[in-house]
């Protein structure tokens, strides 16, 4: 189960609180009671997916220029040669 940050804007406490990640996010501050609470994402979470090499493997395929001189000017339009992707939208 991941850690959550909170950071009370009402009186800056800030504190680690564990729960599920399709648990509702804390909004009562457990110092002053009000409900400033907001949840920090990134800043020190233990939310942060290490080893992310995932989207590089497609980043290296979509690289590699197909044979046969690459995308001319024209990529992304009717002219540009089959298999040529750069450009193209959706
Ligand atoms: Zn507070």
């Amino acid at each position: 189960m991941p850690t959550y940050d909170y950071l009370c804007s009402a009186c800056g406490h800030r504190f680690e609180e564990m729960h599920a990640m399709s648990a509702e996010p804390l909004k009562k501050c457990p110092s002053c009671k009000k409900q400033k609470l907001e949840r920090l994402i990134g800043a020190g979470a233990g939310v942060i997916f290490k080893g992310s090499g995932f989207y590089q493997t497609d980043y290296k395929n979509a690289g590699s220029a197909p044979s046969g001189g690459g995308c001319q000017p024209t990529c992304g339009t009717s002219d540009a040669p089959t298999g040529c992707k750069m450009g193209k939208k959706g």
